[in-house]
């Protein structure tokens, strides 16, 4: 492996620069968005230089160039997630936009009264409410897998949850609240020998650790572009083709129809049809540039550096009076959540902030995380591939001064 070349990985990101209230800015709110590098951000600059037009129409050249561009990035994603075929591949715009494209589009087609859909206790809401949405309108039932205190899904318990009413588990990769990766293999497989299909949750996975659709056998999973080092706007859903097919559209419009008269509508084919309207064209476009990044360094050194630098964050933080971590699951990536005795997350996270550090404190749109655990919120340092040790040791006296001034 070639050495972690982090000083130079360091200077593609411009941001990390800059001073925050007189201070070296220190990132470790990565779990919410990530920074962005020069390729990206100067994409961005180029397609409105030199190609901007609308996409999957005109014949003119400029139209022509960036459809191509935007096509490229979904072939690059499709060999990103070993995708079989890149019409699989349906360019949304983002995490929650794609969970909310399967709940519409799958469950209003194939989830029915008396039905069950099965989430966990660790899901981001925006996996858990287009669920609760659905069964509001069709009358089924949602059932949620628990976890133990460390974080770790009860897979005794998803064994009886599980059932032939089951028809769709939808569960996060790695939880945004604790860090915990969970067994979505296994997930997969007991949900395929009940007859129940799997949307996998990627948004906190795709930047940390290798993924395979193909491997997984999943049948749906989403990510979202902004949180890989590329534009806010567009995100993933991937789809075995023969759901993708069964499934009814999205939304109607331009572009997702082969042709239109007043009595009727035929739809285009994957992945157009679901693809309604004008789509966020500069954001994919420029998402090819931070697939490009990523796969330059490498996923398994990314995965193998953050590994490191989560070690050295867990020890270091360990040593400060009164830690308590929130999610201690044996298998974790990227996210460190935890409270301090005698402190709130709130008050602890201001005073980072005045020293330049920037984490996020409460519920990380996981509350019935927060329920399990019977707190009101924890503070989350998420971790991405530019962070370093020093950082951490910023981060570290940050937090004990802050310890000092509250207790
Ligand atoms: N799921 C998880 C696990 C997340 O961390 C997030 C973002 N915090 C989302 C879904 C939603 O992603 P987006 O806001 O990009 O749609």
């Amino acid at each position: 492996m070639e050495k972690y070349n982090i000083d130079k990985i360091r200077a593609d990101f411009p941001i990390l620069k800059r001073e925050v209230n007189g201070k070296p800015l220190v990132y470790l709110d990565n779990g919410a968005t990530t920074q962005k590098p020069n390729a990206v951000i100067n994409s961005i600059a180029h397609y409105y230089t030199d190609m901007n037009s609308n996409v999957h129409r005109g014949v003119h050249y400029l139209s022509q160039i960036s459809t191509d561009a935007f096509e490229v990035t979904r072939k690059k994603l499709q060999s990103f997630i070993n995708a079989p075929e890149d019409k699989q591949v349906i360019i949304t715009k983002g995490t929650t936009d794609s969970i909310n494209l399967v709940a519409t589009c799958y469950g209003r087609a194939f989830i029915h009264a008396g039905d069950e859909i099965i989430i966990s206790a660790m899901e981001h809401h925006s996996n858990i409410v287009p669920w609760q949405m659905l069964c509001d309108e069709k009358g089924c039932k949602i059932r949620v897998i628990p976890m133990n205190d460390k974080g770790e899904l009860d897979m005794d318990a998803y064994q009886n949850l599980i059932n032939e009413r089951t028809k769709l588990v939808a569960v996060t990769y790695v939880s945004n609240a604790l860090g915990t990766i969970n067994p979505v293999k296994e997930i997969i497989s007991i949900a395929h020998k009940h007859g129940a299909v799997v949307l996998i949750d990627a948004a906190q996975a795709v930047q940390h650790i290798q993924v395979d659709v193909q491997d997984l056998d999943v049948d749906f999973l989403v990510f979202s572009g902004h949180k890989m080092y590329g534009p806010t706007g567009v995100g993933v859903l991937y789809g075995k083709e023969d759901l993708l097919n069964a499934m009814p559209p999205y939304q109607g419009g331009g572009d997702m129809i082969k042709e239109v008269t007043f009595e009727k509508t035929t739809y285009n084919e994957l992945p157009f049809k679901f693809e309604a309207g004008t789509p966020n064209i500069e954001a994919g476009i420029c998402l090819n540039e931070a697939i490009d990044y990523i796969n330059s360094i490498g996923l398994k050194n990314i995965e193998a550096y953050e590994h490191e630098l989560l070690e050295y964050a867990l020890e270091k933080l360990s040593q400060i009076p009164g830690m308590k971590f929130i999610g201690t699951a044996d298998q974790k990536c990227s996210v460190i959540s935890f409270i301090i005795e005698g402190t709130h997350p709130y008050d602890v996270g201001v005073i980072l902030d005045k020293l330049g550090i920037a984490v996020r404190t409460g519920h990380h749109c996981a509350q019935p995380v927060m329920d399990r655990f019977g707190i009101p919120g924890t503070i989350r340092a998420s971790l991405a591939l530019y962070n370093t040790k020093e950082e951490i040791d910023i981060l570290v006296a940050g937090i004990q001064r802050a310890v000092n001034m509250l207790v």
